[in-house]
């Protein structure tokens, strides 16, 4: 590149720095209030706070286990004592009713008590076998934390998703610097202050919360992080990892999904209708494991498609107090919902609930549309509104094969009295709940994420713990065996030989 080429391109850098906004307003997306507004991190702010972070690295790493635990519990009683005034901001900011911020807020609770207590057993060293030809070595490994997390987060649910990686990041000894969404950006804050004013005698830098659009996430990625937990769509996920490539820094991405739910003929009709109807439109289906795509047996579609129907007729959006959920959060969804909605009916669908008029922005009432061409964006897209097709297959084989004919493969369910286990193995996906939905999301223990383009690596349990370490492996030479120095230029003929004897006798064997 020419110097000439690269003072112009420094400049005009410098000029789309000049023209970034400076401050970010929270709104309440019901009536457009603004409800604060918090000053945005340019790229010297990011990396003053991934330095903060790195500075107190040492020192919360250095912690026993023990003394993390009581960290992040206290975190969480911070939390419970002010869940009141939190919900009420999460409604706010948010949208969705108080009740299900009281749940979001519990479902993280869950979370942070799990990574705390479970951490030491999980991340412990370990001892493992040095095999017969080093018998001589004690072998262990390790688990240390990465450093610093970078954590970027989505709004749909701004207290438990970014909490899949917060709290097991720190769980693990690292520090985190999280940028939660421009459209939650008070409750991001709320969380991060919670962690500070629970824990007084802790270094600053330990949690910092760092504010703005995606350009201070992407700046984030560039500031020397030593992981980056990303949360959102699998758009911003491709383009994170496009850049975080730049440096080798790993990452996790939690992304997007278009969850299917199969219905066997000898389901409970009544149990997998109830649970489709609230796994499609709860959070206005602003949920990445929600139901978007059902496949009920062509035996029972009738009972199942007039009960789904009975239970969404009495479902509605709104912000009182009697609302089931509440407004879209991100005002550009509700044309991206809408869009569906007209792309499933332009090709084959009937609207049996619901239809374009359902969007009433910020609202969309609940929509059920069937007999949808699988083509259709409505099927193949994330649609994230409270909207659902359900296609009729001819029997369970049909119903697999159109489930996992996606490119996603986030969460999905399986309502089967008999073979929902059978069912489920068969599926492509991270997770599955059988006569359920969403149970896997409420269970500490078990890990979460996707596969395709739904993500890579898992928040949550085990696996989530061990996402944010790296395992460092000792090997320690406990005694030297005379004539068996096999790593060194002392190394004889006769131990070649020896070993010529062992080695056929050791893996030459098998049949
Ligand atoms: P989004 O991708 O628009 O934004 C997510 C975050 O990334 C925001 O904080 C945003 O500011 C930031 N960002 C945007 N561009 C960036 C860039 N170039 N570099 C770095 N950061 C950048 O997603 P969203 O609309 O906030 O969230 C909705 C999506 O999240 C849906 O697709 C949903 O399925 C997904 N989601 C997934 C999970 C999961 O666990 N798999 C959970 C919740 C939501």
């Amino acid at each position: 590149m020419s110097t000439t080429e690269s003072t112009a391109g420094t400049a005009s850098a410098q000029a789309a720095e000049s023209a970034r906004p400076t401050e970010l307003s929270s709104l309440n997306p019901a009536t457009g209030e603004v409800i604060a507004t918090h000053p945005i991190a340019d790229d010297d702010a990011v990396r003053a706070a991934v330095a903060k972070a790195r500075a107190a690295a040492a020192t919360w790493g250095g912690l026993s286990f023990a003394d993390r635990k009581r960290a992040l519990l206290r975190w969480s009683s911070r939390l419970v004592a002010r869940a009141d005034e939190f919900c009420d901001l999460i409604h706010a900011e948010n949208g969705k009713p108080r009740d299900d911020a009281y749940l979001e807020l519990m479902l993280a609770l869950e979370h942070i008590a799990w990574a705390a207590k479970n951490a030491e057993k999980v991340l412990k060293p370990k001892k493992v076998s040095p095999g017969a030809l080093m018998s001589n070595f004690a072998a262990s490994i390790e688990q240390r934390p990465l450093g610093v997390v970078g954590v970027i987060g989505p709004w749909n649910y701004p207290v438990y998703t970014p909490n899949g990686s917060l709290a097991y990041a720190l769980a693990a000894g690292n520090t985190v610097v999280f940028k939660p969404s421009e459209y939650s950006t008070a409750i991001g804050n709320f969380v991060g202050q919670a962690f500070v004013d629970a824990n007084p005698d802790l270094p600053e830098g330990v949690f910092v919360t760092i504010n703005g659009f995606g350009a201070t996430g992407a700046a984030l990625v560039r500031a020397g992080v030593d992981k980056i937990a990303f949360t959102g769509s699998t758009a911003t996920g491709k383009k994170i990892m496009a850049a975080a490539a730049e440096t080798l820094t790993p990452v996790l991405l939690e992304c997007g999904g278009k969850d299917a739910v199969i219905v066997a003929a000898d389901a409970d009709i009544a149990a997998a209708a109830d649970a489709v109807a609230y796994g499609a439109t709860m959070n206005s289906g602003q949920t990445c494991a929600g139901v978007e795509r059902v496949y009920v047996d062509k035996s029972i579609r009738e009972p199942f498609l007039a009960e789904v129907k009975k239970i969404l007729s009495n479902v509605h959006a709104g912000s009182d107090d009697k609302a089931s959920y509440g407004p879209m959060t991100m005002p550009s969804q509700i044309d991206i919902v809408r869009r569906h909605i007209e792309s499933a009916l332009a090709n084959g669908g009937t609207a049996v609930l619901g239809g374009p008029e359902s969007v009433h922005a910020p609202y969309i009432e609940p929509v059920v549309l069937v007999d949808v061409d699988e083509s259709s964006d409505a099927v193949s897209e994330e649609t994230f509104g409270p909207t659902v097709t359900i296609r009729t297959v001819e029997n369970i084989d049909e119903a697999v094969d159109l489930a996992n004919n996606s490119k996603y493969g986030l969460g999905s369910a399986v309502y089967s009295r008999k073979h929902g286990l059978e069912i489920a193995r068969r599926l492509r996906a991270g997770a599955t709940s059988v006569n359920s939905v969403l149970g896997f999301a409420a269970i500490a223990s078990l890990p979460f994420g996707g596969v395709g383009d739904s993500g890579i690596g898992r928040i949550h349990g085990a696996p989530g713990l061990l996402e944010f370490t790296s395992p460092h492996s000792i090997a320690v030479q406990r005694f030297t065996i005379p004539g068996m120095a096999l790593l060194s230029y002392k190394r004889t003929d006769s131990t070649m030989k020896l070993l010529r004897k062992v080695v056929p006798l050791l893996h030459g064997r098998n049949k």
